[in-house]
């Protein structure tokens, strides 16, 4: 008998897992892939030599994550030069730098409206993490993100308003178009403010040698706090797990219907149920053979570049995806790891990771209007593609569970699905002993383990009920722990 079982080996998995080890609890964790780290990992996607990551690849959440810092993994973070850019059509870019003073010098009038914007939130960024993190916004914090509030609490249009000048204002719709909403809906304006604010608080780092580094750090200290993973187990009920006081699901709130249904409350069962979906992206990979050639020079120093022009041009771009088709001009977000970490590709050849947005479950390759878009700000791009490898948003969902359609937030993450994920209160207990601990529970997506986090705690808060012995879990003696 467990104290706790971990159904999926996400952050957010391991994160629950770890939490739990480091309260005297004996854990196991079953994970359906042959490796560990969901989100998080690193694949050879496209030809010997280059190290992609196939899903996560810049992880500002990551290092300003509470859960993170306070685990004290071994990570080795690469950090760019200048966190990210905004290319522009004249041959510009808006590079979003460490220090505040050098961003703010390059949109000339709007310098100043920017240090206003952000300078507050930087100074005093842990805390703004903390609460903007948390399950539910603790009272006494509620005055201090009140302020962020009142600037945050908009869309991204909105918040863009502040601006005169066309480059600050494609600035905001680059990082507000993160949220994968229309420009229009909140809370992008809060997820454009935060990305800015932790671009100049931690930067927008990446694990040296790729994602698959956070999955190994977890890993590892998972086994040393004495916890066991077993992999390429795929739990399709709750009767293929050993006996244990708690389950905690790493899942989907669809899965979690599929595994655990007879033990979820019918009330429970419906807000999993409701659950909507957000757009899905689709994914490609590149090996070049050389740097992504920029027009703007600048952009070539950062570490992720927003391609798509104007807010207008990004606007219709996500407008067009919320409408259920696929842009001509998609938004691109792309990232340029061996800019700034050689260890991912051979000597000279350098990688290119993008995706762009598109509706859930679609099947369309995008990769060619993609490279349209790379190439109008870097002419020259599509000489240097050596191999690529696209998943539409289809095929990111049957490769990932979670990301049901593509989506991967697990959920849609407009106000609604950000704070009824999956609902008001107790968000992560969904049955007796039972506990949702994915992305698809407060905060949503990102690898910052702060759900698994949250869950593990409320799982120990509670008086867990001891799911029945299973006889088809005790009958394969043939498992052994890969830790
Ligand atoms: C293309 C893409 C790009 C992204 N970019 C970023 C980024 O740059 N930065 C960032 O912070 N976040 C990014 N994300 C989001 C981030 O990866 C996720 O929010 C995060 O990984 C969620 O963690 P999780 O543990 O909840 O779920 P996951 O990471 O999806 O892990 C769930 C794990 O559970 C396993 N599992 C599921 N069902 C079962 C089952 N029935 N039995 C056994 N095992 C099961 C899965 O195989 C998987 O290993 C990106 C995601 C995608 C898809």
């Amino acid at each position: 008998m467990y104290d706790a079982v971990v159904v999926g080996a996400g952050p957010n998995g391991l994160a629950a897992a770890l939490t739990l080890l480091q309260e005297g609890a004996s854990v196991a964790v079953f994970e359906r892939d042959d490796v560990v780290g969901g989100g998080a990992r690193s694949s050879l996607l496209t030809l010997p030599g280059f190290v992609h990551d196939p899903w996560s690849a810049v992880h500002p959440m990551t290092v300003a994550s509470p859960f993170f810092r306070r685990a004290g993994l071994r990570i080795d973070w690469a950090q760019p030069d200048a966190p990210f850019a905004h290319v522009l059509d004249d041959g510009r870019a808006v590079t979003v730098e460490r220090s505040i003073g050098d961003t703010a010098a390059q949109l000339e009038g709007d310098g100043a409206a920017y240090r206003r914007l952000v300078r507050p939130f930087v100074r005093d960024w842990e805390r703004l993490v903390e609460g903007l993190l948390a399950p539910a916004l603790p009272p006494r914090e509620v005055r201090r993100l009140s302020a962020f509030g009142l600037r945050g609490a908009r869309s991204p249009r909105g918040l863009a308003r502040r601006f005169d000048g066309d480059a600050a204002r494609a600035l905001i719709a680059g990082i507000g178009a993160h949220a994968m909403l229309p420009l229009e809906r909140l809370p992008g304006g809060a997820v454009a403010l935060l990305f800015a604010v932790l671009g100049h608080a931690v930067g927008w780092p990446a694990p040296r040698g790729g994602a698959g580094r956070i999955a190994d750090a977890l890993r590892e200290a998972v086994s040393d706090a004495g916890g066991e993973i077993f992999t390429g187990v795929d739990v399709a009920s709750l009767a293929d797990l050993p006996p244990a006081r708690r389950v905690l699901l790493d899942t989907s709130a669809r899965a979690a219907l599929d595994i655990a249904g007879d033990r979820i409350p019918g009330w429970r069962a419906r807000r999993l149920r409701r659950q909507r979906l957000g757009p899905g992206v689709c994914k490609v990979d590149w090996a070049l053979d050389g740097p992504v050639p920029w027009a703007a020079t600048t952009a070539r120093r950062a570490g992720t570049v927003h391609v798509g022009g104007t807010l207008e041009e990004i606007a219709d771009a996500e407008r067009c995806v919320w409408r259920r088709e696929h842009p001509e001009r998609p938004f691109v977000l792309a990232a340029q790891h061996t800019v700034f970490d050689s260890s991912r590709a051979p000597d000279g050849k350098h990688t290119l990771w993008a995706y762009c947005h598109v509706p859930n479950g679609s099947g369309v390759d995008m990769s060619e209007a993609m490279e349209a878009q790379i190439e109008r700000f870097a002419p020259g791009f599509k000489d240097l593609v050596l191999g690529r490898h696209v998943m539409t948003a289809r095929d990111v969902g049957a490769r990932s569970p979670n990301y049901v359609g593509g989506d991967i937030n697990s959920g849609l993450q407009d106000l609604r699905g950000h704070f009824l994920r999956p609902g008001l209160v107790d968000p992560y207990k969904i049955g007796d002993g039972l506990f949702l601990c994915s992305s698809a529970t407060p905060p949503g997506g990102g690898v910052h383990g702060m759900c698994g986090y949250h869950a593990a705690r409320r799982a120990l808060r509670s008086g867990a009920g001891a799911p029945p012995a299973s006889p088809r879990f005790m009958d394969r003696s043939d498992r052994i722990p890969v830790t």
